[in-house]
């Protein structure tokens, strides 16, 4: 169907959740994907910071395939070994003891905060449920996690919100401090705020967080379903901000391009999930963890992680330099390969220029622009970014 054609049904039958580019994407290999017309795009989005080893890792095409011969699913009634392989992989390469599956990021954070709320339901009664959020964050789109998010667009015109979330600006440790009370459970917020602008959290911050979430009996959960699976530079972004959460959330990257999502917990506080209490039909299903298990494997290798940590420092360098030439750039900021140039400007037409380049970014909140290309991508794609960006901000100066 042509693109044209596709596009006109896609706005007659699909609801209006989304602008979309007016490109139709039919097949992607490694960093890169291609339009129905043969075009070629350097993708620097890498479906929203989920293809993390690339399109068609051949590893993970192998493992679905081997697994759609054998099982696509049969419910949580019953053990499957992918499930519980991929567990045990994530509990041996994280702070976490216990894993419930799940198919996305909100749904992970759905189970993370009904995780806490019980915690300290059975821990302290019914009066401790309160969960400090931060301003700018992002934590998905169902009614609890819109609540979690700080922002008023995700949340305007549904309220009412569900109770319990009291927000502060992110990375200023006496404003959580001064809002906790006995009645709050949990202390919620990504390491690298990604849909807000790309905001690294301080690791003094992280530190004061920890401490004074551990005095109080508070749980800490990181909701690293954007920083998580390598995209920081290593397997997890808590790893080297020197400090464990009790529970963390995972979802894009984790798959490899399957829906699925996970929240881990210690055991401590895993332990208020007893059967009964939290499910999901297709949580955990053979297919999906079978792609997440050898995405996790290609990770655990190291090869992988290590370019991504490369290339992620090199591209910070890049943007730096734009940053340093160029007084549109007002700000750059990340962690490795999730990277945001805060211009001036509104970003969109940057992310309209770079898609005639046959380049994929993307942009969030108005004005950074975000990169969060596959770990796999190579040195002289990155410079293809590097030089269109400076070449199209030098004319917009
Ligand atoms: C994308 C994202 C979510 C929501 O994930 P979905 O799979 O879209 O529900 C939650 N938290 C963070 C940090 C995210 O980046």
């Amino acid at each position: 169907m042509p693109t044209e054609e596709l596009r006109q049904d896609a706005e007659r039958y699909l609801m209006h959740t989304y602008a979309r580019t007016p490109i139709s994407i039919v097949r992607g290999r490694g960093s890169r994907v291609y339009d129905l017309e043969g075009r070629e795009y350097l993708d620097f989005v890498a479906g929203i910071a989920v293809n993390v080893l690339g399109h068609c890792h051949p590893d993970v095409v192998a493992a679905i395939q081997k697994q759609a011969q054998q099982l696509l699913h049969t419910s949580n009634l019953y053990y499957t070994e992918p499930q519980v392989q991929l567990a045990r992989t994530l509990v041996d390469h994280s702070f976490a003891h216990k894993v419930f599956f799940c198919n996305s990021g909100a749904e992970a954070n759905e189970a993370a905060i009904k995780l806490a709320r019980r915690y300290s339901h059975l821990k302290y009664g019914p009066d401790r449920y309160e969960i400090v959020t931060m301003r700018q964050s992002f934590h998905g789109r169902t009614m609890a996690t819109l609540s979690a998010t700080g922002q008023d667009k995700v949340q305007k015109g549904f309220e009412p919100l569900l109770p319990g979330f009291t927000y502060v600006p992110f990375n200023d440790l006496p404003a959580v401090e001064a809002v906790l009370t006995d009645r709050t459970a949990a202390v919620l917020l990504e390491p690298v705020q990604g849909e807000g602008g790309v905001h690294v959290a301080d690791r003094a911050y992280l530190k004061g967080l920890r401490d004074l979430c551990r005095q109080r009996d508070v749980l800490l959960i990181f909701d690293e379903i954007q920083t998580g699976m390598g995209r920081t530079g290593t397997l997890f972004a808590y790893e080297q901000l020197g400090v464990e959460p009790d529970v963390m959330t995972l979802a894009k990257g984790l798959g490899g391009g399957v829906p699925i999502g996970a929240c881990l917990a210690t055991d401590d506080v895993a332990a208020a999930f007893t059967p009964g209490t939290h499910a999901s039909t297709f949580g955990g299903n053979p297919l999906a963890c079978a792609a997440a298990l050898a995405v996790l494997q290609v990770l655990l290798e190291g090869r992988v992680l290590e370019q991504g940590r490369r290339m992620g420092d090199y591209l910070a360098k890049g943007l730096l330099d734009c940053k340093d030439r160029l007084p549109i750039v007002k700000d750059v900021r990340g962690l490795g390969l999730l990277q945001g140039m805060e211009l001036t400007i509104d970003g969109k037409s940057v992310v309209t220029d770079c898609l005639a380049r046959g380049i994929l970014i993307n942009c969030t909140v108005d004005r950074v622009l975000r990169f969060v290309p596959p770990l796999i991508i190579a040195q002289r794609e990155i410079d293809r970014l590097l030089d269109a960006l400076s070449n199209m901000l030098s004319k917009r100066v």
